[in-house]
């Protein structure tokens, strides 16, 4: 793993004195046990994903010292929170929630303010509280990765239940899904699925939503509302609260499934088959989040690095790209198409027969048989990943660059030809300005569509990172131009997606900051995140 040594000393959390900020880790150290309280005065490791640093970010976008924590706790319970929380009221500490700290791309485990102390909830809050066989439903706490909860139900025999995993399974269930993240089964969105929560408000309150309110009940995880304003909201991707345990609903297994894999031709392909994928996506033909990828993205998941290829500056050359897939075995492209079809073969082949008819309208559609793929071909990773299996080896394309990093740009729009082209040109045109290689995913849910642009960056090269940080900069812009937002965002980014936000004199962002001052007086709670500051800090020069 690499290592940086610390340039800048320790983050001692503003205003608060070095000294006073110990003793205030002391007296911490005495409710929660010595072992529990880690000050963060070591050199700063990167590691891989699996052995990623919980104090800063491996994969900055900005120096690497400028977003670290001052110290990090690891609190064994809801009770152990409480405490938490009611110490960084009485020193006036951020304090900044992570469940794994695995949000690779949106700011890693990084707190939004430099010297917050992290509050690692995953290491000891690991539970799985109870999974329920005939409800398909589950109750978790913040450190049960998808990896676990999918091989605790195979070890419990529960063939008849399904979990959806996101890209890569190794992080939190709970922190994906309060970050509204999305993986790739009809299950796929994960804030949608989820039923219940127990939070620690910023003040130390622990509420249950939904039916969780309702002492003894029997449905906190099969009927999300309850009664009353749906308060589930206001604590995804905000800073109002810390998700101490979350339900969530599972999957039937289908009893069947068969992943297809399409190629199309041409760059201009592009818009005539978002407009097939629409209809066909909005009454279920198409099941799962469907897939649309640029071919460099095949190219860069083998996992060699770019100058493998290219050894020149700016973006490679479509030349070279196209010549390389001409080597593999799906051949040469410019769309690549993954899907999924579920169930039993004759409702398969109902729907894949559709499919293929619809897609061949594109002159040059080619099907991939996936019986001549050899195994270690990345289709059969986004097989297992639609199957709700766990995966690792979407990892791989980050190894494009040297330090290899990643940061998106994720703007959500209809799902129509004339958006996909919009957005598909102002990223091309700007990467090109930044000499950055493009690599294009159109993720389609159910209206709508995300377009996922993940610029693979060397976290080491500063003139790289400005550059790469520019660049998503100038989309942000131009796409809030066109009517286009973001919907997520990494850390250093996030004022600026807010303030795009800014319909009626940002009468959005004045209700959460009214929201903000209510429920954390003290401006404890991650201040920041989601471009959402309490009183104390706001427009004392914090946003980026
Ligand atoms: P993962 O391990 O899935 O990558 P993280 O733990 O990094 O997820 O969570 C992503 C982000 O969501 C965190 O940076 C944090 O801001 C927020 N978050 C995560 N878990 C919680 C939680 N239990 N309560 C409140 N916010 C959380």
């Amino acid at each position: 793993p690499n290592s940086v040594p610390r340039q800048r000393g320790i983050a001692i959390p503003q205003g608060i004195s070095q000294h006073r900020f110990f003793e205030a880790l002391d007296e911490l150290r005495e409710e929660l046990g010595t072992q529990h309280v880690e000050l963060n005065d070591k050199e700063l490791r990167s590691g891989w994903y699996m052995e990623h640093p919980n104090t800063h970010d491996m994969m900055n976008i900005v120096e690497q010292e400028e977003l670290v924590a001052s110290a990090v706790v690891y609190p064994a319970c809801t009770e152990d929170v409480v405490k938490i929380v009611r110490w960084a009221n009485k020193y006036r500490i951020p304090i900044f929630p992570i469940s794994m700290g695995r949000n690779l791309g949106y700011g890693g485990a990084a707190p939004r303010v430099r010297g917050s102390v992290t509050v690692d909830l995953g290491r000891r809050m690991n539970k799985i509280l109870n999974i329920d066989p005939d409800d398909h439903t589950c109750l978790i706490e913040p450190g049960v990765s998808f990896y676990a909860l999918f091989e605790e139900v195979q070890k419990k025999g529960y063939t008849h239940i399904w979990v959806d995993v996101p890209d890569l399974g190794g992080g939190s269930i709970v922190g994906n899904t309060v970050d509204r993240g999305v993986g790739y089964t009809p299950y796929g969105d994960h804030w949608a699925c989820h039923s219940g929560l127990e939070v620690v408000l910023p003040t130390g309150e622990v509420i249950r939503t939904g039916m969780g309110a309702l002492p003894g009940n029997n449905t906190w995880q099969t009927f999300p509302y309850g009664f009353g304003p749906y308060s589930d909201g206001i604590f995804s991707q905000s800073n109002f609260g810390i998700v101490t345990k979350m339900g969530m609903t599972l999957m039937p297994n289908p009893g069947g499934y068969e992943s297809f894999m399409y190629t199309f031709q041409k760059e201009e392909n592009l818009a005539p088959l978002i407009e097939i994928i629409r209809p066909l996506r909005i009454t279920n033909i198409l099941e799962n989040v469907a897939q649309l990828r640029h071919c460099l993205q095949t190219l860069a998941v083998r996992g060699l690095p770019r100058t493998t290829y290219f050894g020149g500056h700016g973006p490679i050359p479509q030349s070279i790209i196209h010549e390389e897939l001409e080597k593999m075995p799906i051949g040469d492209c410019t769309w690549v198409y993954y899907g999924m079809s579920y169930g039993p073969t004759h409702i398969r082949k109902y729907k894949l027969d559709i499919i293929d008819k619809e897609f061949k309208k594109i002159a040059g559609a080619r099907k991939i048989d996936p019986t001549t793929l050899p195994k270690d071909e990345y289709f059969w990773s986004r097989d297992r990943i639609a199957a709700g299996i766990p995966d690792l080896e979407e990892l791989l394309w980050v190894n494009w660059m040297p330090n290899g990093s990643h940061v998106a740009f994720s703007p959500v729009s209809p799902i129509k030809g004339k958006d996909a082209e919009r957005l598909y040109e102002l990223a091309k045109k700007r990467h090109a300005e930044a000499g950055i290689d493009l690599m294009p995913a159109f993720c389609v849910g159910l209206r709508e569509m995300h377009l996922i642009v993940e610029i693979v960056f060397d976290s080491k090269d500063a003139e790289m990172r400005k550059k790469a940080e520019i660049c998503l900069r100038d989309m942000i812009d131009d796409a809030a131009a066109l009517g286009y937002g973001e919907y997520r965002t990494h850390l250093v980014l996030m004022d600026q997606v807010a303030a795009t936000y800014s319909w009626n004199d940002n009468a959005l962002m004045k209700f959460n900051e009214r929201l903000k001052d209510s429920l954390d007086p003290n401006g404890i709670l991650a201040p920041g995140r989601c471009g959402i500051w309490p009183e104390r800090y706001r427009g004392h020069g914090w946003e980026m």
